[in-house]
Order: C-alpha cells, then structure tokens, then sequence
C-alpha cells in the first residue's frame, strides 16, 4: 500500500516535536551563568561529534540554541505515541547530560552545586523559548486555510494541553501567551509567531510542507503531549481530505479576529471560562464564542469525519486509534464543561498545578509568589526535579506509556521512518568511529571517507542505492 517514495495519497503523517530546555545551576560556590552550563554537558557531545549540533542513534538532533538552551528535535514518528517516546526520550537524555555535568562542575564549583534542567517554557528573567511541533501536511493546504482553520483549534486546545504559569498577573493555563503576538510569520526570535511560515519541508517541497507549530507549551504530562499531536492530527486530517475533494471541511467561520488576544483570553480561562473569543463568522457576520465551545464545533467535526473515513485514518496510525483521540479529547471536554479541574488534574499540567497550589494555600494562607514560582521550576526540572517522580508514585498524574519503552527510545530510533534509517547510519558511524554530519535530508560520513545520501521521502524505510553506498564505506572502515 505504502510506496517508499513519493506522494502517499492517504492520511499518514510525519510528527516531530523539538524542545528546548533552560539551564540553571543553584548551590555553586561561585557564578555560573546559562552559556557554561550548556557547554558543561555538551562537553561529551562536542569531543565526539566536534560540535554542539549532532544526530543520535535513535535518529534525533541534539543541540545548542541561541541563548544557551539545549535542545532535543525528536526524530521523525509515524503515530503520536512514537513521537512522545522519541520526547521522553530527549529527557533521558537531558537528565544523563546533566547529572554528567553536574560531577564535573563540583569539581571545581563546590560540592552543592546542582544543575537544573527545565522543561519549561519562560525563564526567571522572562524569557520565552519553544516547543515546536511539526507535521508533515499536504502542500495544496494553502497557509491560509490554516490560519483559519487551524489556528482557532490551536489557541483553544490550550483548554487541555496548557503547561499552566504562575504569572506575577495570576494564574494562567498556557506559558506563552504573554509572548506571543503575531499569528503566523516566518521569523520566530525577532517577532513571535504561533506558527512558523519558514519554508523548509524536510521532504519533496511539491508534495509537502512541514507544518511548524509554535504556540504549544512544553508538557510534561504524557497524555498532554500525546493528545495535542493526537488531536491536532486529526483536525489536518479533515482539512486535508475537505481540500483534496473540494468541499467544506466545517470549520469555515472560526476564524479569529485577533488571534493573539484571543491567546491571552484563553491563557486566563479560570479567571471567566466564558469569556467570547470574536470570530469572523460563518457568513462573514462577527460573532463570538467561548474557548469550550470553538472546542465542541472542532470535535464534532472530528467525530462524524471519523465516523466516516476512521479506517483510512486508522491505517495512518500504527499506534494509536483515532477512537481513542475521541475519547480522549471528549473527556478532556466534558471535565471543562463541568469545570471539574480536579478530575482534569492527572492528566492536565496546569490543572494539576492549580490543585497543588490550592492545596499550598489551605495549608499555608498568603503563600509568596516566590514559593508558587520554586514548585512549579521543581515540576518542570527534569535533572534535580522530585516533583513530577512523586506525583507520579502518588497516583497523582498518569503515565500513558512504560518505561522501558522510552528507556529504550534512547537509543532506538522510532519505525516506520526515515529515522530508522538514520539512527542505522549514526550507529555504524559511531561503531566505526568514523566522523558524521547530518541534517533532516542529508547524511553525511566526512571521514575517513567523504559520502553522501540524500533522503528526501521521510516515509522513506528501504534503503536508496547511495544509502547502501554510504553504509558499505562504514563497514568496509570498521
Ligand atoms: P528551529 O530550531 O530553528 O525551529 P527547525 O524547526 O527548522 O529549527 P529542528 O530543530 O532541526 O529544525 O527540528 C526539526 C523537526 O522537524 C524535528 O522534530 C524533525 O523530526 C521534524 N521533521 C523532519 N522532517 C520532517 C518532515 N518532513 N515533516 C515534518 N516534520 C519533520
Ligand atoms: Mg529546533
Ligand atoms: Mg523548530
């Protein structure tokens, strides 16, 4: 069914997350700023590879950002659930890197001195940085479409995938939203877009594009990073096949008026879960709906498409039912319709932050803001971090996946796609101890020999005659 190459006229999709994570240390006896933390666990990286950018077995790009942030791009998944192993898979990683770093750094820092790592999205200084996803969509899904189609979906999805904030403001749901102002644009440092229009496909540019999605937070609830790969999956699925046969998808008239203050409304749902987000209507006419019910519209669309097509979409997924996005996302609803933020709590981050401080304050009236602000860096520290461990241990958020399997995403690389590939051609490369370079297309092996596959299908699994070349050079080298 599946060609290797080329268009695949069914719904199957490329998803990749990439995050990047804030550094700190605390304890030290002396200064050490953000740029040393990250070049002290980079240190391992940079004398193998040579660099603070490389490529892992399992198929992921490790690497430093602008303003000394980690980051960990997962390699390319076929089923949400790949994709959230590949992400747990870069916390392992970032943990190992750290605890590494943190051996050296007391070395000559002082015995007390502890990295941080954190998963989050805001620093102390107020400094924003991303968790981006990405999805391969269809090219003839014009950018358009999914500014209006799309992005009203994205903004309030944050109902149940936001990472939640303690803002000097009050409490809001997402971590961003202050942050971002513009709704779709191709620079994300300067200004601050939630999608990015940057035109890099990673794949044939005729057939594809690479959806790039700034506006989510950085979870650590699994079955939040699972739903809105899941959930946003299925939303593309409809607005591609309304495309291709010409015909509405159903969410015409959502489109937003003012994405960004939309944004912000959504960011400060508890503050009134029905404030009206303005839209431009269906016959052009303004309207305005709550987050919850632009929600409701996105899934009862969902719902009678899979009625409809779910085995095709279906057969996208190796891992993951479109039933079960269903009835995921319908509990997610039907919990903040009832405002019941309790039952919300084992699997929403914010909701399960808002508890833990409600919880704070009963016991301690007038707790700071500073006390609010250290919990919530002790949830989202994935090197020195209890938090999320006990609450765990504690039955208080759910895992959706086993250990071990993200244990061994560490070094696998997911199935079903071009990074299989990939994670084989690191491998022998390390096993040869040959010198690599890599991008999402292209791998290269630059010593002792110089050559070079290009692999553009990221559906891709059966090796291309320059694959097999580059391969027969390492192994002829080991
Ligand atoms: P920046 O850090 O500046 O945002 P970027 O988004 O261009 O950079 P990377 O950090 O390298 O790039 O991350 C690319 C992400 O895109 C990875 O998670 C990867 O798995 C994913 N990806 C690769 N190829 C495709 C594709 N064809 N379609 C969708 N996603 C892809
Ligand atoms: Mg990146
Ligand atoms: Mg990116």
């Amino acid at each position: 069914m599946h060609a290797s190459t080329g268009m695949r006229d069914d719904f199957a999709r490329i998803f990749g997350i990439e995050t990047e994570y804030g550094v700190s240390v605390t304890g030290a006896d002396r200064a050490v700023d953000a740029g040393q933390v990250a070049m002290t666990m980079f240190q391992p990286v940079v004398s193998r590879a040579r660099s603070t950018n490389t490529y892992l077995t399992n198929g992921s790009r490790l690497y430093v950002d602008v303003g000394s942030h980690p980051e960990y791009a997962a390699a390319e998944a076929l089923d949400p659930k790949d994709a959230l192993l590949q992400d747990l898979a870069g916390e392992r990683i970032m943990r190992r890197l750290a605890a590494d770093a943190q051996t050296r750094l007391r070395a000559s820092h002082g015995d007390h001195a502890t990295i941080h790592v954190f998963k989050n999205n805001v620093d102390s200084a107020g400094h924003a940085f991303g968790c981006h996803e990405n999805y391969l969509v269809r090219r003839f899904v014009k950018l358009e479409l999914i500014e209006d189609q799309l992005l009203p979906f994205l903004i309030t999805r944050q109902l149940y995938t936001g990472a939640g904030r303690f803002a000097e403001s009050g409490f809001q749901i997402t971590q961003r939203a202050d942050f971002l102002d513009e709704a779709v644009s191709s620079a994300t440092t300067r200004a601050r877009p939630m999608i990015n229009t940057r035109d890099e496909a990673h794949a044939d540019p005729e057939s594809y594009r690479r959806l790039h999605v700034i506006i989510g937070d950085s979870n650590r609830s699994q079955w939040a990073t699972w739903v809105k790969l899941a959930t946003t999956h299925l939303v593309l699925c409809v607005i591609e096949d309304a495309v291709r046969r010409g015909v509405p998808s159903g969410f015409e008239g959502l489109a937003l008026t003012d994405a960004a203050s939309a944004n912000r409304t959504v960011s400060r749902f508890l503050d009134d879960p029905q404030a009206g987000l303005s839209i431009a209507g269906a016959d052009g006419t303004a309207a305005s709906l709550t987050p919850l019910q632009i929600q409701r519209r996105y899934f009862e669309v969902v719902e009678s498409f899979v009625h409809a097509h779910g085995d095709r979409v279906a057969a996208s997924m190796p891992n993951t039912s479109p039933q079960e996005i269903l009835e995921a996302w319908d509990w997610a609803l039907n919990a903040l319709e009832r405002g019941d933020i309790a039952a919300l709590a084992g699997r929403v981050d914010w909701a399960l932050k808002y508890r833990l401080a409600e919880a704070m304050r009963r016991r301690t009236p007038g707790i700071s803001h500073t006390v609010l602000e250290r919990l919530e860096l002790e949830y989202h520290d994935v090197a020195n971090g209890r938090l999320y461990d006990s609450l765990i241990a504690h039955g208080q958020l759910h895992e959706i996946t086993d250990r071990q399997a993200a244990d061994r995403a560490v070094s696998v690389a997911p199935q079903g796609t071009r990074a299989a590939l990939r994670g084989a051609f690191v491998t022998a490369a390390q096993q040869a101890n040959a010198q690599y370079s890599c991008d999402w297309t292209t791998f290269t092996l630059t010593s002792p020999v110089r050559h070079e596959a290009v692999l553009l299908d990221p559906f891709g699994t059966s090796p291309t005659p320059d694959f097999t070349v580059l391969m027969d050079a390492l192994h002829a080298a080991q």
